[in-house]
């Protein structure tokens, strides 16, 4: 889960990064209100979950709350990159010397953690990454060990930055690696770190992603859900503990186990060229156990979603036997009654596939095809989304 950057702030605070005050307002009166408690200079920026504000115009100093006032009313609302602004922030105004970079991820290319940092941050740093590699210096450290007192030099030393300035560097690097463990984050990156015309380091943007997986340890972490900014179909499979992710196509997918489903999405989308084009509207793994009301809430999710034209149960039936997965489907569909009316195609294999078969064909639903492979279990699914699209 990514989170905003007010979210950023108040954890970076929490574990003692050091940040200006910052209050988050919803509405003009409220911006104003903030600014006025801060005092002095602020910055009104746009909260959205997305890079590049400041270039899209969502990020205005303000001298005064009546100004503050202003530039939240033009920010609140406006589009950035296709997120609008429901939300913005009202941040005490930094004096700025210089704009650093700093952040820590997970490389998965190397399995391993890592610190990037250069001299030059403000920027768009792909941009640096890609015109001058030499300017980011990229470390990588034992998950184990951290990012130690002796690690953090390390990269301050390796980001170019004189000697005098590795003592206080180190100690924020090493507070943010305390954000990225303790809050089981898989990114902390900082654009623009500063230096402040007195000459102190802070934080003055935070984009910090939570690692959900982890969710179970951090309970604290629910609040930070913004539930106006989910998917309503994936926060619906989520409150039913659903493995969905929704994708942009027709053929709906469930499956059981991760690999299967993922191998389905590409025989769907390899099928679907032949049938001008119809794509995979989701990923959903059903998992073990495929009970009635899983199928039934996983078939309900699917067909929450108005593109999907057709449906495509790919079941393997290991340790749940196809039989008990044939008897969930023809339940599911009792459940779901008239709210189920786009056709599905089953394809059923595994342990106790004969019982699993005839249990569909007895239960003979008008919806339901079955199809002996996995390819022609596609291929079918893919048809029918075509016809139904053709026949609007
Ligand atoms: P982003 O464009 O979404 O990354 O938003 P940032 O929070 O990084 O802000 C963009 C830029 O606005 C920063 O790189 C700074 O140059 C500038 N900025 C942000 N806050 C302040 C501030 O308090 N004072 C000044 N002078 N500039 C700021
Ligand atoms: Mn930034």
């Amino acid at each position: 889960m990514d989170l905003y950057e007010y979210q950023a702030r108040d954890l970076f605070e929490a574990h003692g990064v050091p940040v200006l005050a910052g209050i988050v307002a919803q509405t003009p009166e409220e911006a104003k209100a903030a600014a006025e408690q801060i005092g002095g200079t602020v910055v009104v920026k746009a909260q959205v979950k997305v890079g590049g504000r400041g270039k899209a115009g969502g990020v205005k100093l303000a001298k005064s709350a009546d100004e503050a006032y202003e530039h939240a009313q033009a920010i609140l609302g406006m589009d950035i990159k296709g997120h609008t602004v429901s939300r913005v922030m009202i941040a005490q105004g930094a004096e700025i010397a210089e704009e650093y970079y700093f952040s820590i991820l997970l490389d998965r290319a190397n399995r391993n953690y890592l610190a990037m940092c250069s001299k030059e941050g403000g920027v768009e740093i792909e941009q640096l990454a890609e015109e001058r590699p030499e300017a980011l210096a990229r470390v990588n450290f034992d998950p184990n060990t951290g990012v130690t007192a002796e690690v953090a030099k390390d990269i301050a030393q390796q980001a170019g930055f004189p000697a005098e300035q590795h003592e206080e560097l180190a100690q924020v690097f090493q507070q943010l690696w305390t954000v990225f463990s303790e809050e089981d984050a898989t990114l902390v990156e900082v654009n623009p770190l500063v230096k402040t015309g007195e000459g102190k380091i802070i934080a003055l943007d935070g984009k910090v992603t939570v690692d959900e997986n982890a969710d179970f340890r951090n309970p604290a972490h629910a609040d930070l859900v913004d539930e106006s900014a989910e998917d309503p179909l994936e926060a619906k499979a989520k409150a039913n503990d659903l493995n969905y992710v929704k994708l942009d196509g027709q053929v709906g997918i469930i499956g059981n186990g991760a690999g299967l489903v993922m191998s389905t999405l590409d025989v769907v989308a390899y099928a679907g060229e032949a049938h001008d084009g119809v794509k995979p509207a989701n990923f959903l793994d059903i998992g073990g156990g495929a009970s009635a009301e899983v199928m039934a809430n996983g078939l309900d999710v699917i067909l929450g979603d108005d593109q999907v034209e057709s449906v495509f149960v790919n079941v393997f039936g290991g340790i749940t036997s196809c039989d008990a997965v044939a008897n969930g489907i023809v339940k599911a569909l009792e459940i779901l009654g008239d709210t189920a009316t786009k056709p599905l195609v089953v394809r059923l294999d595994g342990n106790n596939v004969e019982e699993g078969r005839r249990i569909l064909a007895e239960a003979n639903h008008p919806l339901v095809t079955t199809a002996d492979t996995m390819d022609a279990g596609a291929d079918k699914a893919a048809e029918l989304a075509n016809s139904a699209l053709a026949n609007k």
